[in-house]
């Protein structure tokens, strides 16, 4: 705001137009023509009064002065409020650009995070399909038998007809009546070639390695389980699993066991 020193002269002038800016020529003849910022300034204008004293010029080339200071003022607190603004603009900007590229990071990460875990879960449940799939019918297996000799494990209706196959094969070439040469054989049929001494022992081996199989298959309660809440939390298997309905046999390797 500017203030001037009032002199009953001046004040007349102020009050008369207060607001009214105008450029004031300065008493140096050498800025007459010059109207650039520095050699011109502005003062509440003052229309001139009779005749031209020195006191008169006096009061004007204060006017100037003390308007020159007061936009001078005005310009140092206008310089320093903007430059402040704009070094205040400037750190929030970096701030802004440091919280994008962290963001950006993050979301970066986070996809790589998301699609390593979706790796992982693709490779699980391809070795969950592999783990509870029969190695022979590649089909889930509800019901597991591992062949104790060799700890290798099949579904049931495979590992039936597996030994039922190799009994066949045991009866080739042996004398056997037709009625019972051909599997499937039962309970009967197996004591029968027993009791006529069409065999004295069940050559059975390992479908997956071979090895001799002289006891029955048993079903491992932990495996069974396993398979059961896998199948339950990663979903039904591709393929579903045979239900032999000898699993509803009292004895569920009659005709392939002896009791
Ligand atoms: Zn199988
Ligand atoms: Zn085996």
């Amino acid at each position: 705001m500017v203030v001037s020193r009032t002199t009953p002269s001046r004040q007349t002038r102020a009050q008369a137009s207060p607001y009214n800016l105008r450029p004031v020529r300065s008493s140096c003849p050498s800025s007459s023509s010059d109207s650039s910022p520095s050699s011109s300034s502005t003062s509440l204008s003052s229309p001139r009064t009779s005749g031209s004293g020195s006191d008169t010029d006096d009061s004007l080339h204060h006017d100037v002065r003390a308007t020159r200071f007061a936009i001078s003022k005005v310009t140092d607190f206008l310089e320093k409020h903007v430059t402040k603004e704009r070094s205040d603009f400037s750190k929030e900007k970096a701030k802004l650009v440091k919280a994008k590229n962290q963001a950006e990071k993050d979301r970066d990460a986070i996809a790589a995070t998301l699609a390593n875990l979706k790796k992982d879960i693709d490779k699980f449940i391809a070795s969950k399909d592999e783990a509870i799939t029969c190695s022979i019918c590649t089909m889930c297996m509800e019901r597991l038998f591992t062949i104790v000799e060799c700890n290798h494990t099949f579904c049931y209706d495979c590992l039936r007809q597996w030994f039922q196959s190799s009994l066949s094969e045991q009866l080739k070439y042996r004398d056997v009546p037709e009625e019972h040469a051909h599997p499937p054989y039962t309970a009967q049929t197996l004591e029968f070639l027993f009791q006529q001494a069409f065999i004295h022992v069940l050559l059975y081996k390992c479908p997956l390695c071979r090895s001799s199989v002289r006891k029955r298959p048993v079903e491992v309660p932990l495996l069974k389980d396993l398979v059961a809440v896998i199948s339950t939390t990663l979903g039904p298997p591709k393929e579903p699993a045979i239900v032999n309905p000898h699993l509803e046999d009292d004895d569920i390797w009659a005709g392939v066991f002896r009791a």
